[in-house]
């Protein structure tokens, strides 16, 4: 693929999030042209929502494999329940991530407290030599580092001098980036990565050089080639942007991705479902959670086999 081809603008599309109580999110990844930047191959974006309204985030214990989910929230706040036993307390602009590994299951739930819910949920997948790793849970509260134009909250890798101490398993960066009305901030990028600027307050515009700066609208994710240096991103004239700034090594191992699932092949795919309608061992068990379903019920598996996808556009 050539450095100067255009960015490519990722549009998202609706999903309801698991539940009786489905919560209308915004998926940008997987995209029908994309299934990866870097290890991060799951983008969800949400709100901000009056919960009054909408009820909020209500998501009964499901399985997860072979994954890390990162929770980062704007606004709001949600309690986490997990096998491992962690109940832990999800807050704006904290970090938390929550490995997978060979299994684990987990429950969230938007606070009585909140008003108005709006966040994105993210998931890196497990590279080969950690995706069968033991479950584990990991909170970080990145400082508020001032740039030129805006601020940054850097929560994975390096960005603008800062380093997350958070360790991941494949070279990655993840940060909020708020460029204030009427200016820009520039920041330098490492050009082994990939990268997305996934639009949270819009219009911002994505300018990474090699081609025509692009425009994008709230709720779409920007996508970059390896090989850009700089990114300057510029907010309208009469709103501050905010922007989630995702990137890494392209991750070369082709997987399946099917449900709450990572995997590499339909066969294993199979054999996780199967045991999270058993109630197998592997996924452990959420105490604590008061909804119902006590649990969520796997989809059926599709009637054709589930073919593994990689980082390169399907022909
Ligand atoms: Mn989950």
């Amino acid at each position: 693929m050539s450095p100067s081809t255009d960015p490519e603008v990722l549009l998202p599309r609706e999903v309801p999030l698991g539940g009786p109580r489905a919560m209308l999110v915004r998926r940008t990844l997987p995209h029908r042209d994309r299934v990866l930047i870097g290890a991060w191959c799951f983008v969800d974006h949400y709100g901000p929502d009056d919960v009054s309204a909408t009820g909020g985030m209500d998501v009964a214990p499901h399985p997860h494999t072979g994954l890390q989910t990162v929770t980062w929230l704007f606004e709001g706040e949600v309690e986490h329940r997990d096998a491992q036993g962690v109940h832990a307390l999800v807050r704006s602009r904290e970090l938390n991530l929550m490995r997978a590994g060979h299994g684990t299951s987990h429950s969230e739930v938007s606070t009585p407290d909140t008003t108005i819910l709006h966040g994105a949920q993210l998931w890196l997948v497990s590279p080969e030599a950690t995706r069968d790793m033991a479950r584990d849970f990991e909170h970080h509260v990145p400082e508020v580092t001032p740039l030129d134009g805006g601020e940054a909250a850097v929560f994975i890798g390096t960005l603008a001098s800062v380093t997350s101490p958070v360790q991941v398993d494949t070279p990655l960066v993840g940060a909020e980036v708020i460029v204030e009305a009427g200016a820009s901030v520039t920041l330098a990028l490492d050009a082994t990565f990939e990268h997305g600027v996934l639009v949270d307050r819009g219009p911002v515009t994505v300018d990474a050089g090699r081609s025509a700066p692009v425009a994008a609208e709230s709720g779409s994710l920007v996508y970059l080639e390896p090989g850009r240096t700089e990114l300057t991103l510029a907010a309208g004239p009469d709103e501050a942007g905010r922007v989630l700034l995702i990137g890494g090594e392209p991750f070369d191992e082709e997987i399946v991705m099917w449900w709450n699932f990572i995997g590499r092949t339909h066969d294993e795919i199979e054999e996780f479902r199967a045991e999270w309608e058993a109630g197998a061992e592997r996924f452990g068990r959420v105490d604590g959670y008061e909804g119902t379903p006590q649990r969520l019920p796997a989809p059926a598996l599709p009637h054709v086999r589930l073919k593994p996808r990689g980082r390169l556009r399907r022909p």
